[in-house]
């Protein structure tokens, strides 16, 4: 077992949406300001012993698929349907790996217009409950059909 690149040509899904933020908890004295401590938060300043005050902080995450997929399936329904190829942070994109056309043996596949609207129409049937449920949930997004790269 090593890891292939694989190049697929076929359907896929490209969307961006907008993350929730991480609202968090951080401790602050009043004279030295937040203090930061990884286990637990302590109740008085580690420098001066005042009592802490209670602050709200907010994390902005990146967009970031997993996270998505958590928030829209929290019961996994959906989550062997589909492969996640991120190229760098945006436009991310999701694949299917069950539509499929050709095997993999050597050869040439002339890529019709027909061949195109056959995948695609395939492609919003066989994923129609988790297309609407990602574009209930997503800001932009786009089925379009292309050649994909990544590692497996
Ligand atoms: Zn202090």
């Amino acid at each position: 077992m090593g890891i292939s690149k694989i190049i697929a040509i076929e359907p896929y899904i490209e969307m961006t949406y907008t993350p929730k933020d991480i609202i968090g908890t951080s401790m602050e004295c009043s004279i030295h300001g937040a203090i930061l401590k990884s286990d637990g938060l302590p109740k008085f300043c580690l420098i001066c012993g005042a009592k802490l005050k209670e602050i709200e902080i907010k994390k902005i995450q990146p967009m970031n698929y997993y996270a998505l997929l958590r928030e829209v399936d929290p019961n996994g329904i959906y989550e062997d349907s589909f492969l996640w190829v991120c190229k760098d942070e945006k436009p991310l994109i999701v694949i299917s790996g069950e539509i499929g056309g050709t095997d993999t043996d050597r050869g040439i596949y002339e890529i019709t217009p027909e061949i195109i609207a056959t995948a695609l129409r395939k492609f919003r049937e066989h994923h129609k409950d988790l297309i609407a449920l990602l574009r209930e949930n997503t800001n932009t997004f786009a089925i379009k059909f292309g050649a994909l790269t990544y590692y497996n």
